[in-house]
């Protein structure tokens, strides 16, 4: 298909072995008891103890020294422009940051930074379909970049949402942050969008920055998005009666973003906790924005979420991998066969008082990150933005 990302050239064998732990990213059963996984051609082809595997013909060994693998982390909420600059604190390399920090896949929630952005409907639709494609052919760092999300606007009519399918555009930008700000509208075109295969998120609570507007719960509901972008405020939260309404009134997913409000994330947690839907709860940052950009930002809200929303630091990985990836149809963020072979090796950071990486992220603390993978390639060792891990993994052989 056209829109594919680029493949690694030639075939390659991964072979990580010595892992201390396997994080699997998926919320039913978040340890797997393995210490070999195996990648042939970028894609997830073993995982088990070493003697059970065939490790032989490898083109690249890791050799993971007693280290914790877990599905590449993914940011369910970015804003990206152009290349690997933003423009909206001028930074240059925050994507190849976001790597050093874990983050192997980015989800767009609109390129709303683009300075002149168009929003008559040809240009906005010719905006969501360069983007796509610059992302998907750039991939700065390897970094897989679902961009191309265009922010709706008021006079567009369902042969234009039929036209960007067809074209590979597959996300809607944050509903909220273009003319479309009533219920009634929101849910036209989030139904159109839904039909051609396009996924939806919203702006969910007050204004983000000066020009932009308030959307509160009855918004949020009628628009019916696949995703409810930021429900802990981007940065302002709706009032906690409006997030449980949020929350019992639907089953889309609920994102929490480091960006925002972090006692509503807490509390939205609680709530889905209550509710026995953990699998709804999805992380992004929502950077670029006022704030910045937190290179950190994911292992952050792991850390933040576990330490003080009480939940076991291998389930709260899930809401930054496996909880995502199946909620965005992504074929990547879960260690299971078949699936891209995107992996963060960490350990506990250097002088954590946890005993191990669960129990120091369980503390609060960061793990330091020591490798980056993206379909079964190093594209990172150790980071050089976590606390230092306590060991690293050595490629060992090629
Ligand atoms: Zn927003």
């Amino acid at each position: 298909m056209a829109h594919d990302a680029p493949k690694a050239t030639g075939p390659t064998k991964l072979v990580i072995r010595n892992i201390g732990l396997v994080l699997s990213g998926a919320l039913e059963k978040p340890i797997l008891d393995a210490d070999t996984i195996v990648a042939v051609d970028g894609k997830i082809s073993a995982i088990g103890r070493g003697p059970d595997i065939d490790t032989t013909g490898a083109t690249t060994i890791v050799d993971a020294n007693g280290t914790t693998v877990a599905p590449g982390l993914i940011d369910s909420h970015v804003h990206p422009v152009a290349g690997d600059w933003t423009p909206r604190q001028n930074q240059i390399g925050w994507i190849d940051s976001f790597l050093h920090g874990g983050v192997t896949t980015m989800i767009s929630a609109g390129e709303v930074h683009m300075p002149g952005r168009p929003r008559d409907v040809v240009g906005l639709k010719a905006m969501a379909v360069f983007a796509q494609r610059a992302f998907w052919t750039l991939r700065p760092g390897g970094v897989k970049v679902h961009a191309g999300a265009p922010v709706i606007e008021c006079e567009m009519v369902e042969d234009d949402f039929k036209e960007l399918a067809a074209a590979g555009v597959k996300l809607l930008g944050e509903v909220g942050l273009g003319g479309v700000k009533d219920g009634p509208t929101a849910r036209k075109m989030v139904a159109w969008a839904r039909k051609y295969g396009i996924q939806s998120t919203i702006h969910t609570g007050g204004p983000s920055i000066p020009g932009s507007g308030l959307i509160d719960k009855d918004v949020v509901l009628e628009a019916d998005t696949d995703v409810v972008g930021h429900i802990n405020g981007g940065h302002t939260a709706l009032p906690y009666d409006q997030i449980r309404c949020i929350c019992e009134g639907c089953k889309r997913g609920l994102e929490l973003v480091h960006n925002g409000n972090e006692r509503a994330a807490l509390y939205t947690l609680r709530i889905a906790r209550e509710m026995d839907e953990l699998g709804r709860v999805i992380l992004g940052t929502d950077a670029p924005a006022g704030s910045g950009v937190q290179p950190l930002g994911i292992l952050r809200m792991v850390s933040m979420l576990s330490a003080l929303g009480e939940v076991p630091a291998e389930i709260a990985f899930c809401f930054a991998t496996g909880n995502t990836a199946r909620m965005r149809s992504l074929d990547c963020r879960l260690i299971e066969l078949g699936r891209a072979a995107d992996f963060v090796i960490m350990d506990k950071a250097q002088h954590s008082a946890g005993k191990n990486i669960l129990e120091s992220v369980r503390l609060g603390d960061l793990p330091g990150v020591g490798m980056t993978i993206i379909d079964g390639i190093v594209r990172t060792q150790r980071s050089r933005n976590t606390p230092p891990a306590t060991r690293v993994p050595d490629i060992v052989g090629r």
